[in-house]
């Protein structure tokens, strides 16, 4: 099993990563919970495979368990369904000595968590992320969110987990476009941080040599996320670092209403695309966009900028929160490995996109 230690100035919690740790995740409860009532919130689709296995686990090691299910997809993350969350709760009586378990991919854990930061004004969480983006990606870091009608993630707050749990043997139900969706997360960490990381991905011959590997990738992503939360927990500075394919990624994904491309297509052609502009300016090593275009390939992302107007795909990311007026950060590749941020004026942004 591999551990890894979150510490933050207002909590510390352990994030734990193995194959199979689905069966040991009650007896592991018994530890980090002190009551014996529990929340689980998850989806249709997750609930379907997994929700009896988990209820049964934690029954066995003496919990009382309710399932709250959702609707899967993105359009569950409302203050809608968070008010309905919030009854459903007060039906089980739940206290703030209780506990509330995200149980699901990114979605499931933004509005699980939302819903624990608020429920009378905080509940203990935790995290069991069934999806690779999810286990990568949204389970550390504690940004929770839903949407509102004019925006994703606009209301929110940071609350982390208790305790993360990352069953790995959940990826082998998830749909493969869900799969390669993470996989562009994971490639991400390699291209910011972890050349050995990139380089084994590109010379894994089969999928079985992936799935073989994925504690030990997905154990080396959360610690590179875990390093740079650690530095830069509110997302003022260095955390933007993790941005990198985002800003063109986050463009496009607007562009196409959130239909067309999935979150990981979007930012795999963000990072091809902003590497081989940047490398034609001479700020990243020559050949680095071509390495990060083979291994898109291999791992069946796209990494073509779809034939769009490039002014629509600007103005949303001029508008973008984090940006202020004159300026413009952007996360570069010097090379496979290492990432900075760099700072452009608002006029040198062809440049880039
Ligand atoms: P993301 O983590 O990409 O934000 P979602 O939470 O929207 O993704 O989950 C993507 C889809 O995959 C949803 O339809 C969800 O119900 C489904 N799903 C999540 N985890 C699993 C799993 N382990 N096996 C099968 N389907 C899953
Ligand atoms: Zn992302």
């Amino acid at each position: 099993m591999y551990t890894l230690k979150v510490k933050l100035p207002s909590k510390n919690y352990e994030i734990y990563i193995k194959k199979g740790l689905l069966d040991y995740i009650g007896i592991k409860l018994k530890d980090i919970c002190s009551s014996n009532k529990i929340a689980i919130i998850t989806d249709k689709n997750v609930n379907a495979i997994y929700g009896d296995k988990l209820s049964m686990y934690l029954n066995k090691q003496g919990f009382i368990t309710k399932t709250i299910v959702v609707k899967p997809g993105e359009n569950s993350k409302s203050l809608e369904n968070a008010e309905k969350i919030y009854n459903d709760l007060l039906d089980f009586k739940i206290k703030r000595s209780d506990m509330i378990i995200a149980f699901g991919g990114g979605v499931v854990g933004d509005l699980a968590g939302f819903v624990s930061s608020t429920f009378l004004r905080g509940i203990p969480f935790i995290q069991i992320p069934t999806t690779l983006l999810a286990q990568v990606d949204s389970s550390v870091g504690g940004k929770v969110a839903v949407n509102l009608p004019r925006g994703k993630n606009l209301v929110g707050s940071f609350y982390h987990p208790n305790a993360v749990f990352i069953d790995t043997d959940f990826l082998k139900t998830l749909n493969k476009r869900y799969l390669y969706d993470g996989m562009s997360e994971v490639i991400k960490y390699g291209c910011i941080n972890n050349k050995n990381l990139f380089y084994d991905l590109l010379q894994y011959k089969l999928e079985s040599d992936l799935f073989d590997n994925l504690d030990k990738i997905v154990f080396t992503c959360c610690s590179i996320k875990k390093d740079i939360v650690e530095r830069d927990e509110k997302d003022l500075g260095e955390r933007m670092i993790l941005n990198f394919g985002h800003t063109i990624g986050h463009g496009i994904e607007k562009y196409y209403n959130y239909s067309y491309y999935t979150h990981g297509e979007a930012v795999a052609i963000g990072m091809y695309n902003i590497t081989k502009k940047s490398e034609e300016v001479g700020i990243t090593q020559k050949g680095t966009s071509q390495e990060i275009k083979t291994i898109l390939h291999k791992y069946n992302l796209p990494y073509k900028m779809p034939n769009l107007e490039k002014s629509k795909l600007i103005q949303p990311i001029m508008i973008d929160k984090k940006n202020n007026n004159k300026y413009f950060n952007i996360v570069l590749l010097k090379q496979i490995g290492e990432a900075f941020i760099h700072k452009i004026d608002l006029k040198e942004i062809n440049k880039f996109i």
